[in-house]
């Protein structure tokens, strides 16, 4: 099972332009709510290689500050990765605030070790929004290196 896979503390994650300006969007237009998807990729030397990325619904109860991913969504978007020979890397959303994590989010992270990307939507033009991505790892909350490639 593709979640059990051994996830070292990645020491960059790496994606193109492309999934880049894709995240934001998802950002953008889920503004004033949360909005919020799933990662895929390859780990390859301890990076977080992002190939594709999955926009899913926000089924939170109170969108404005929490994200939520249906559990059987989620694993049926794991399925079809998995498929296309995709691992799972971690999750991304948008505050309509700040992109640290919440105490919420802090909670989540604990469960999955796996990479965290938190976009502030605040600013809806998209070259002013600011992405970050985290990972809990060894009891510590880690900010991990944001590569984009052209
Ligand atoms: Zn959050």
């Amino acid at each position: 099972m593709i979640l059990a896979m051994f996830v070292p503390l990645f020491e960059e994650v790496v994606l193109t332009k492309s999934l880049h300006c894709k995240m934001l969007e998802v950002a953008r237009k889920s503004y004033p709510l949360e909005g919020c998807g799933v990662l895929f990729g390859h780990i390859e030397n301890n990076k977080a290689v992002i190939r594709d990325v999955v926009e899913t619904e926000n089924s939170a109860e109170n969108p404005t500050v929490r994200f939520y991913i249906d559990p059987e969504l989620f694993y049926a978007i794991l399925i079809s990765a998995e498929e296309s020979g995709l691992e799972f890397l971690g999750i991304f959303h948008s505050h309509p605030a700040q992109p640290n994590p919440s105490p919420w989010d802090l909670e989540y992270m604990k469960l999955h070790q796996n990479v965290w990307i938190i976009i502030q939507s605040l600013n809806r033009e998209q070259e002013k929004m600011n992405m970050k991505a985290f990972q809990w790892y060894n009891e510590n909350l880690f900010d991990i290196k944001l590569k984009i490639t052209y």
